[in-house]
């Protein structure tokens, strides 16, 4: 007999609530325990995977394989084509290897908890067990509700109550220790799949020679590298964090979303450790940067909280379903101009290119060049959503919904749409000296701190030009006009 744990998005060792069940079980029973992640092509596609996302999970599954070798644990990984036969090879699998027990973390998108429902039903029928818990959130979902028994829809009372359950409930915070060493018995009798190699990215996924050069320095993968920049960041940067995040020019944030999207480090260790550097001992009081962080990566338990009970945001709909009937305008060169970053709006064109150049964009950034391409451009905010996922490493449905959600005024939280970004303003008081900018769009490195934010009317025009630097695109006040009136159409015409 053996027992198995099923990795997906929880690519780490340590912390892992699925993972520790599934080692106790198998000292409990005393047989081995038995890793697998099933890479699914048509699961990337579906889930519009980045393939800068997919490098990143390729390159942690070999670190992850090697901790788990250390303690006598195979990781298999095995390449399934068609999504629907997962679970038919997953018990096939283990019908190879003897194993009566699965075990996995939840996934909470609609598609995948279908799935592993229908699985938890199969495998009773063939006498095998798959045990699917909690373990992506802080909090699981489901266990806060406001004083009427519904569902929270806005952040602020929601924050509240999530710090105040974690308080009543401090084991929520504790930490899953790693596996432990499995019988030496393991390598001999599962030898071929300490053997087996990590399969390649699927052609459609593959990086190019020149970006997998770029990425593998700009983003270093696994746990350990997940764990070093967390303690790093709480040692040097988290004090700063609350003034500093705002800031694009600055390194103020922990880039520490890569490593939770793919699960090389848990939202718990990210609040436990925080929390323990917090005088107070407590989530919210004392530090402000410490305080203003916890919350900030509760904003990622939150969105995951609303996909749970408003399952509909994960199939193309608004959460308002009032913004439903909004007429977007489809004017392809203009998306193609926000995607490439020649908009003519500096601060919109230095965070897509940041996008493009990284596989990441700051979270100010990512804010303003939803609203310019939701209000400004009046594009429907979904064409958006499907590029961040399509370029982002951090890509992640919840958060990237929510976001979007946020910028284009269709989510959950009350941005009402009349509140339009100004893409000028955001950028004199975000990014006050270019620096930014200049980072990104090299074109206008010379321009003063005046000029750079708007060249062509502040006298820098022709600098600009010579550069090949755009003029906008459009024009902010007129535009601001027209998403007022289609967004104010579309919803009486509910
Ligand atoms: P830090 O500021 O150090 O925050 C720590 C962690 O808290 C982050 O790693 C993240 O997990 C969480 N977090 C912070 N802010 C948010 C937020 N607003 N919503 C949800 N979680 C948050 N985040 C993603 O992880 N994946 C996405 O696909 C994604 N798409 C976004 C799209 C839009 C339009 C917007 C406005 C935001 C999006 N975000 C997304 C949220 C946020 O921009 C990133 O999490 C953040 O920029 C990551 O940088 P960091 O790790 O340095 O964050």
């Amino acid at each position: 007999d053996a027992v198995v744990h099923w990795f997906k998005m929880d690519l780490r060792h340590t912390d892992n609530r699925a993972l520790a069940l599934a080692s106790n079980k198998a000292h409990e029973a005393g047989v081995p325990l038995i890793c697998m992640y099933i890479v699914s092509p048509q699961d990337f596609e579906a889930h519009l995977r980045a393939p800068v996302r997919v490098d990143f999970t390729l390159r942690t599954l070999q670190v992850l394989k090697e901790d788990l070798a250390k303690l006598d644990i195979p990781l298999y990984i095995e390449t399934v084509e068609k999504r629907k036969e997962i679970p038919n090879r997953i018990l096939e699998l283990m019908g190879e290897w003897g194993a009566s027990h699965l075990f996995a973390n939840m996934e909470y998108e609609v598609d995948e908890l279908r799935r592993e429902a229908a699985m938890v039903r199969d495998f009773a029928a063939n006498d095998k067990s798959f045990e699917v818990v909690h373990d992506t959130c802080v909090v699981p979902p489901g266990n806060l509700q406001t004083g009427t028994g519904n569902q929270y829809a806005v952040y602020s009372p929601w924050y509240r109550s999530w710090v105040a359950h974690i308080h009543d409930n401090l084991d929520l915070l504790e930490l899953f220790d790693p596996p432990a060493q499995n019988p030496g018995s393991a390598r001999e009798q599962f030898k071929q799949l300490f053997d087996a190699p990590i399969p390649a990215a699927p052609k459609n996924k593959a990086l190019t020679k020149e970006e997998k050069k770029r990425f593998h320095s700009l983003w270093p993968c696994g746990e350990h590298e997940a764990l070093g920049r967390l303690d790093k960041f709480c040692e040097e940067r988290i004090g700063g964090y609350h003034d500093k995040r705002n800031i694009p020019s600055e390194n103020g944030t922990s880039c520490l979303s890569v490593h939770l999207a793919a699960g090389t480090i848990s939202a718990r260790t990210c609040v436990r450790v925080a929390r323990d550097r917090n005088k107070t001992k407590k989530l919210n009081g004392g530090n402000d940067g410490i305080q203003t962080w916890i919350s900030e990566v509760a904003w990622r338990d939150f969105y995951r909280h609303v996909l749970v009970n408003w399952p509909y945001v994960c199939m193309n709909k608004p959460f308002k379903p009032e913004y439903s009937n909004i007429t977007w305008s489809y004017d392809e060169e203009h998306f193609a101009a926000w995607c490439e970053g020649r908009t003519g709006f500096p601060i919109v064109d230095a965070a897509m290119r940041q996008l493009n150049h990284l596989g990441y964009m700051h979270n100010r950034c990512r804010m303003v060049v939803a609203s310019f391409l939701a209000k400004d451009l009046l594009l429907d905010w979904r064409k958006g959503e499907k590029y961040f996922m399509e370029h982002l490493i951090d890509g992640d449905f919840a958060s990237n919904s929510g976001g979007w959600g946020f910028g284009a005024s269709v989510g959950v939280d009350p941005q009402p749409y009349f509140r339009i970004f100004n893409p000028l303003l955001q950028s004199q008081k975000f990014d006050p000296n270019g620096d930014y900018i200049r980072k990104w769009v090299p074109e206008l490195k010379d321009l003063t701190s005046k000029e750079i934010h708007d060249p062509y009317n502040r006298g820098a025009g022709p600098k600009a030009k010579k550069k090949g630097y755009p003029k906008q695109i459009v024009d902010h006040k007129s535009c601001r006009e027209r998403a007022l009136s289609a967004y104010r159409n579309g919803i009486e015409s509910d």
